[in-house]
């Protein structure tokens, strides 16, 4: 048995996976009365009457050849979400095997191995939010998946490499990096590093520099047996028609993507200066993401009189080290501007509170 295979479920290693119509038959051209849809047409002239490719065969080999990867290393979900979901239902028997977070992190890794009845082991990062590698290490006796978040959701930096690599280096479970805002970084994706870690998953989103949170695009890379898992469990048309259309058309654009990029790292350049300056924030923590962690004197004071105002941003005041810090996300000059002046405003309404 490999690796990988050892650290599989029996159930799912068991598994004979649902064959669906269109598994029989490749091509396009046909007369199709195979899988009960309305061969009349749709209520819709958008030409989605018939089920999308379950493979997502030409979806997938754009994208492998975007990011210097073979199709048979790629797996394509609805969002990175569904990807944590199935990654934790191949590798976790419920109640016994473990899947270890790195707080403050990403909230879904914890909602999906709850959703599963997995128990969770939490190994804090240090305060300057980095891995806390003697920690890890003490405890990751039955861990099968660990999620490392790199640039870390809320704290917003890059994860040291050479941490990544002792953790790949001598954990034997799968560990999953968490890219999604890889774009806004100045460090590298891990992808050219792929084929160097059998137990590495690489996961990356069209929601965030690609503007596509939407359409519900989600990836992940990886060796074509922990792929092969994923997909034997998947639903089978996990990846909607619309979808695969519109992220195939947005391939097409990678220079929009670029120059989004750079307005929003220039906005950001931008609204750090600008937070510094007000009296009510205490520290703005460096960003390699679309978004700030920001700690407030009082934050959950602030949080408030922005929503009354109407402008939202996430209170992570609750979330291990994180308190009194909000989580804001990169806007429009306009929105950012606006933002600062309410800002200012309720520095000025709150000065006492402000000065103490
Ligand atoms: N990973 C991280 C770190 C995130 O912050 C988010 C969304 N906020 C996701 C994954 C989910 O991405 P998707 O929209 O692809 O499900």
């Amino acid at each position: 048995m490999s690796d990988i295979q050892r650290l599989v479920r029996d159930n799912i290693r068991r598994l004979k996976p649902y064959s669906c119509a269109r598994d029989e038959y490749r091509g396009s051209r046909g007369i199709f009365l195979d899988a009960n849809e309305n061969s009349f047409g749709s209520v819709l002239d958008v030409g989605l009457n018939r089920y999308p490719d379950p493979h997502q065969l030409e979806l997938k080999a754009r994208i492998a050849a975007i990011r210097g990867t073979t199709p048979e290393r790629v797996f394509l979900g609805n969002g990175s979400d569904e990807v944590i979901d199935l990654l934790i239902r191949v590798l976790c028997e419920p109640q016994r095997d473990k899947v270890m977070i790195l707080p403050p992190t990403y909230g879904m890794y914890r909602v999906a191995a709850d959703v599963n009845d997995v128990p969770v082991v939490e190994t804090p990062l240090t305060a300057g939010f980095q891995l806390d590698l003697d920690k890890i290490f003490a405890q990751t006796e039955d861990v099968k998946l660990l999620f490392i978040c790199s640039p870390n959701n809320p704290s917003g930096n890059l994860i040291r490499e050479k941490d990544i690599s002792t953790v790949l280096d001598n954990f034997d479970g799968v560990v999953v990096l968490d890219e999604a805002y890889m774009d806004f970084a100045p460090g590298q994706s891990w992808l050219p590093r792929l084929n160097q870690y059998r137990q590495l998953v690489i996961m990356q989103t069209f929601s965030k520099a690609w503007g596509l949170a939407g359409v519900r695009l989600g990836m992940a890379f990886a060796d074509p047996e922990i792929i092969e898992l994923l997909t034997k469990i998947k639903y089978p048309y996990n990846v909607s028609g619309s979808t695969q259309q519109l992220t195939l058309e947005a391939l097409s654009y990678p220079d929009k993507k670029e120059e989004m990029v750079r307005r929003i790292l220039a906005e950001r350049k931008r609204l750090i200066t600008e937070l510094k300056g007000l009296t009510i924030v205490r520290t703005v923590y460096p960003s390699d993401a679309n978004f700030l962690l920001v700690k407030f004197r009082d934050a959950r004071q602030v949080f408030e009189y922005l929503r009354e105002k109407q402008i939202v941003v996430r209170d992570r005041s609750t979330v291990i080290r994180c308190d009194n810090c909000l989580r804001i996300t990169v806007g429009k000059p306009k929105e950012n501007m606006t933002l600062i002046k309410t800002l200012e405003k309720f520095s000025g309404e709150h000065a006492e509170t402000s000065e103490k």
